[in-house]
C-alpha cells in the first residue's frame, strides 16, 4: 500500500509502514520557516504558510514517492526581535530541531530528505551543518532556499521593483495575495515611523523601502511566483530521487 496522503500528517502508521515495506515511498521533504514581523500589513505566519503551499504541490507531482513533514514554523529570527511578536529560536535549538527530525525520518527508513527553506534567516545555519549531519546519519539530504527558484532576469521581468524575495515587500505580498489573501491587511495609514524602534540602520532603510514595495504585489504576479517556485521544487524533487548521495 503507498501512502494515503503526501502529508506526513495525514497517514496512519499502517500507511508509513506499508510504503517504506513496499519501497513505494522513497524521499521526505522538511520544509522550515519563521514566526515573525511581515511589515505592517503581512500576517506573521507568512513564511510557513508559503512554505508549506510549496512543497504539497510539489511532492504531489512525485506522489507517492515523496512525503512532506510538518513545517518546522519557528526559525532563526533574533534581527527581528525590534518587531515584537516575532518568535525566534537560537541557532543551536534551531540546528538540534533540524537533526532530531532528520533522525527521526532515517529511523523510519527514509535515506533521501530534501530540507525546503523558506526564511532566509535559517540559511546559513542549516548550510554550516549539512555536511556533519550528512556523515552523522548517513543519509542523502539536500537543503535549497525555495526563491533559488528565481533568476536575477526573473525578478527583472517580472517584478516592479527588481526584487525577489525582499521581504515582506512586492514578492511576498503578491504570493500571499494569489494564495492566502486573508493574511494581507493594507490599510491607507502612512509609514509609521515613530512607533518604530529598528536597530540597525540598514534594516531601517530595507524596512521602509518594503513597505512601499508592497504596493505592488498583486495575485496575478503571486500566481506566476508560486507556479515557477513549485516547478523548481518538483525538479529538485526529481534530481533527489535519481541520484545517490
Ligand atoms: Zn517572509
Amino acid at each position: 500500500m503507498p501512502i494515503r496522503s503526501p502529508l506526513l500528517g495525514e497517514n496512519t502508521r499502517f500507511d508509513f509502514r506499508s510504503s517504506i515495506r513496499e519501497g513505494s515511498l522513497r524521499a521526505a521533504v522538511l520544509p522550515v520557516a519563521a514566526t515573525e514581523q511581515h511589515n505592517e500589513h503581512l500576517a506573521m505566519h507568512h513564511d510557513a504558510r508559503s512554505v508549506e503551499l510549496l512543497t504539497l504541490p510539489a511532492a504531489r507531482a512525485h506522489f507517492p514517492s515523496v512525503i512532506v513533514c510538518p513545517v518546522v514554523s519557528v526559525g532563526v529570527s533574533g534581527h527581528w526581535m525590534d518587531h515584537p511578536g516575532t518568535l525566534t529560536l537560537s541557532k543551536g535549538t534551531f540546528t538540534s530541531v533540524v537533526l532530531d527530525l532528520l533522525a527521526s525520518l532515517r529511523s523510519a527508513g527514509l535515506t533521501k530528505v530534501l530540507i525546503v527553506n523558506g526564511h532566509g534567516g535559517n540559511r546559513r545555519p542549516i548550510e554550516e551543518k549539512l555536511e556533519e549531519w550528512r556523515a552523522a546519519l548517513g543519509i542523502q539530504i539536500e537543503f535549497c532556499s525555495y526563491w533559488e527558484a528565481y533568476s536575477a532576469a526573473f525578478a527583472k521581468a517580472n517584478t516592479a521593483t527588481g526584487e525577489i524575495p525582499g521581504h515582506a515587500a512586492e514578492f511576498e505580498t503578491s504570493v500571499a495575495l494569489a494564495e492566502f489573501p486573508g493574511s494581507v491587511h493594507f490599510t491607507d495609514a502612512p509609514y509609521p515611523e515613530a512607533a518604530l524602534t529598528i536597530t540597525d540602520p540598514t534594516r531601517a532603510i530595507d524596512d521602509r523601502r518594503f513597505f512601499e514595495g508592497a504596493r505592488h504585489a498583486s495575485a496575478e504576479k503571486g500566481r506566476l511566483y508560486v507556479d515557477h517556485a513549485v516547478a523548481f521544487l518538483v525538479e529538485r524533487l526529481h534530481r533527489l530521487l535519481e541520484t545517490d548521495g
